[in-house]
């Protein structure tokens, strides 16, 4: 808006914008980038699956189970956290999936920023959907899940 015109102008803006220089995106360029760890994003990560008995649930019936417990020095990371159902997780308690005899379904990964941007987003537009799968590593467990998730 033209503070002394008054007219208004439109910017028609591609939803894909390539920067140069520093984005404030700490991943885009940096291949050892770790998303933040939140329930909602790695629910999303596990496609809502509990990783022990392999049962689909809505996100208020899931929780965040620590494979190693912290109670025998595991930590609140990607690569030891998995979703888990109430049950699972109660039967499971503070032991390795080895003590208690359980089994996980898939191996737990760390996004990548192009994946971790996919599980965030609640608004991704199909053309930045596309430039995000482009972008997700060739044996990202995602490709497969998103099909699930479409078909
Ligand atoms: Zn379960």
């Amino acid at each position: 808006m033209n503070a002394h015109t008054g007219h208004r102008t439109a910017l028609e803006v591609n939803s894909i914008v390539a920067t140069v220089g520093h984005t404030g995106n700490p991943g885009n360029t940096r291949h050892d980038y770790v998303p933040p760890l939140n329930n909602q994003t790695l629910f999303r990560r596990d496609a809502y699956l509990c990783m022990y008995c392999g049962s689909r649930y809505p996100s208020r019936e899931l929780s965040r189970d620590h494979i190693r417990p912290f109670s025998q020095g595991g930590m609140d990371i990607w690569t030891n956290v998995v979703a888990a159902c109430r049950r699972c997780n109660n039967q499971k308690a503070s032991r390795t999936p080895e003590q208690a005899k359980m089994q996980l379904i898939a191996v737990p990964f760390t996004p990548t920023y192009a994946e971790y941007i996919f599980l965030k987003g609640r608004r991704v537009l199909a053309d930045q959907m596309e430039y995000l799968l482009a972008h997700f590593p060739r044996s990202s467990p995602l490709h497969d899940r998103i099909q699930r998730w479409l078909g």
